[in-house]
This record gives C-alpha cells, structure tokens and sequence, in this order.
C-alpha cells in the first residue's frame, strides 16, 4: 500500500531534503488537490543543513511513498 503526502524539497543547494507536510492518503493514483485553510506561506527548518525556508502552497508536490504516517506526525496545516 502506497500512501501520499504533499512535500517539499528543501531549496539550499546540495541538500534537496523533502520534507512532508501533509498527509493525503492511500495513493489512488488520482490527481490531488489542495484542500485546507493554507496559509500563504509555510516556514519549515530543515533537520538535515538547519536552514529555514519560506514555501509557497505552489511549491508542494504529492509524493507518494509505502510508509504510512507515524505517530506524531506533524502537519503543516
Ligand atoms: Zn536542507
């Protein structure tokens, strides 16, 4: 079972960590819509170079992994 997320990628050079930000469910290989109260933009610090970035809802992308969301997980929004 594939689950999907919307994600960004983190924008330093070289480090291209994604990051989730939100759970949308079993991937059903359907397009996928932003649904929600976004805020125009998301502040999120990377765990792997430590920078914060500024990202826009335009910048999230679905992708869909076999990891459903651990415990915990926190949303963006
Ligand atoms: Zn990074």
């Amino acid at each position: 079972m594939k689950y999907v997320y919307w994600t960004v990628v983190c924008t330093t050079p070289g480090c291209s960590t994604r990051h989730f930000a939100k759970f949308i469910g079993e991937d059903t290989g359907t397009a996928y819509k932003l649904q929600g109260n976004l805020p125009e933009v998301f502040y999120h610090q990377c765990q792997k170079c430590g920078k914060v970035h500024t990202y826009a809802p335009a910048d999230l992308v679905p992708y869909s992994v076999y990891l459903s969301p651990r415990t915990g997980f926190q949303e963006w929004w």
